[in-house]
C-alpha cells in the first residue's frame, strides 16, 4: 500500500516525506514489537539468532542450558533475557513459554533451535541410548517447543514457528545415523504442524544449514572454528566462501518476521548449493 501511495501521491517534498515512512520497503525492523524465545540460544547459531532478532525489534528470550553463556548473551544483547529451559523436559518449556506470555503479553516467535551432536557410530555398532539422548532433544525437544508455542499462538491467532533443521534433514552423509534420522523426524514434525496450524494463522519452517563452525561441530571434529572453516573451504560449492552463524540467523529472521507472511511448511536450506549439486558429478564433467 505504501508502494501505491507513493505512486499516486503528489510529488512535494512533505507528502514524500509522509509516504515514504509509510514505505513497507523502509527500514523499519523486521521483528519490531515481536516476542521471541530462542532454545539453544546461549551458543552459536542460537546466539547470533537472539543477537539479531533483538537488533530487529524484538524482545528475545533466550531459553538454554549453560546458564553462565545465557546470561552473558543477554547481558551483552540489548533486548535479550535469559531463562533457564532443558527441552527435554517438557513441563520446563511448558513453563517457559507461560512465563514469556506472563511478563510480555504474548508470544510471536518461536525459534526451536536447540540440537545435540552425539557420536553415535556406525550404525552397525549404534549406541542406542545416545540415539534416545539425540532424539530427546532434536526431535522430541523440538516437538515440545512447537506444541506450546502453538497453543500459545492460536490463543493469540497467530505465530511463527522456526525449527533449526539441518542439510541432514534432507540427504544422509552429513552426520551419524542418529542425526540424520532427528533431523528427518524434525521436517516432518514441521511439515505436519504447518498443515494442522495454517488455518489458525500460525506459520511453521524449518532453516536448514550446512556445516558452520560453532561449539557443536568444532568439538565433534576436535578442531578450533578457523581450523574447521578452512577445512570446509574448499569443499564449499559457492568458492571461498564461508557459512556463519549470521547467515543462518538471517534465514530464520526472514521466516520468523511478516516478510515471510505467506511462506509455510518450508524447509529454507543455508548451504550454498550443497543440497542442490552433486560435487562428484560436477567434477567429474569437467565443471
Ligand atoms: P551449539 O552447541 O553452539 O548450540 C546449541 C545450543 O543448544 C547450546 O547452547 C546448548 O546448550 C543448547 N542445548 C543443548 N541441549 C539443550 C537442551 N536439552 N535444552 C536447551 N538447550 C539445549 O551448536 P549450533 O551449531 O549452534 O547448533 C544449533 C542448531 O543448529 C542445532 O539444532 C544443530 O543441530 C543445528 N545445526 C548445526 C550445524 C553446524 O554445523 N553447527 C549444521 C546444521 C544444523
Amino acid at each position: 500500500h505504501g508502494l501505491h501511495m507513493h505512486l499516486a501521491a503528489p510529488i512535494s517534498a512533505a507528502t514524500s516525506f509522509i509516504v515514504f515512512s509509510m514505505d513497507p520497503f523502509s527500514s523499519s525492523p523486521w521483528l519490531d514489537g515481536k516476542v521471541a524465545i530462542v532454545t539453544g540460544g546461549a551458543s552459536g547459531i542460537g546466539e547470533a539468532a537472539a543477537r539479531l532478532f533483538a537488533s530487529s525489534g524484538a524482545t528475545v528470550v533466550i531459553a538454554d542450558i549453560q546458564d553462565a553463556l545465557g546470561e552473558a548473551v543477554a547481558a551483552s544483547a540489548p533486548g535479550c533475557t535469559y531463562m533457564r529451559c532443558d527441552v527435554t523436559d517438557e513441563s520446563q518449556v511448558e513453563a517457559t513459554v507461560a512465563a514469556v506470555v506472563a511478563a510480555h503479553g504474548r508470544l510471536d516467535v518461536m525459534l526451536s533451535n536447540a540440537g545435540v551432536l552425539l557420536p553415535t557410530g556406525s550404525v552397525m555398532d549404534m549406541d542406542l541410548s545416545e540415539l534416545d539422548r539425540v532424539m530427546a532433544v532434536n526431535f522430541r525437544g523440538a516437538a515440545a517447543c512447537v506444541k506450546h508455542a502453538a497453543r500459545a499462538m492460536v490463543t493469540a491467532g497467530g505465530g511463527a514457528i522456526v525449527c533449526t533443521a539441518s542439510v541432514a534433514s534432507l540427504q544422509g552423509g552429513f552426520g551419524p545415523a542418529s542425526y540424520t534420522a532427528s533431523k528427518h523426524a524434525l521436517l516432518g514434525l514441521v511439515r505436519a504442524a504447518a498443515g494442522e496450524l495454517g488455518r489458525h494463522g500460525v506459520r511453521v519452517n524449518c532453516v536448514s544449514p550446512s556445516g558452520v563452525a560453532t561449539p557443536m561441530s568444532c568439538t565433534l571434529m576436535g578442531v578450533g572454528p578457523e581450523e574447521l572453516e578452512a577445512m570446509t573451504v574448499p569443499h564449499n560449492v559457492l568458492r571461498g566462501k564461508v557459512l556463519r552463524a549470521e547467515d543462518v540467523a538471517e534465514a530464520a529472521l526472514f521466516l520468523a518476521s511478516d516478510q515471510g507472511a505467506f511462506i509455510s511448511g518450508h524447509n529454507l536450506v543455508v548451504d550454498g548449493a550443497t543440497t542442490a549439486v552433486n560435487p562428484d558429478v560436477l567434477h567429474s564433467i569437467g565443471l
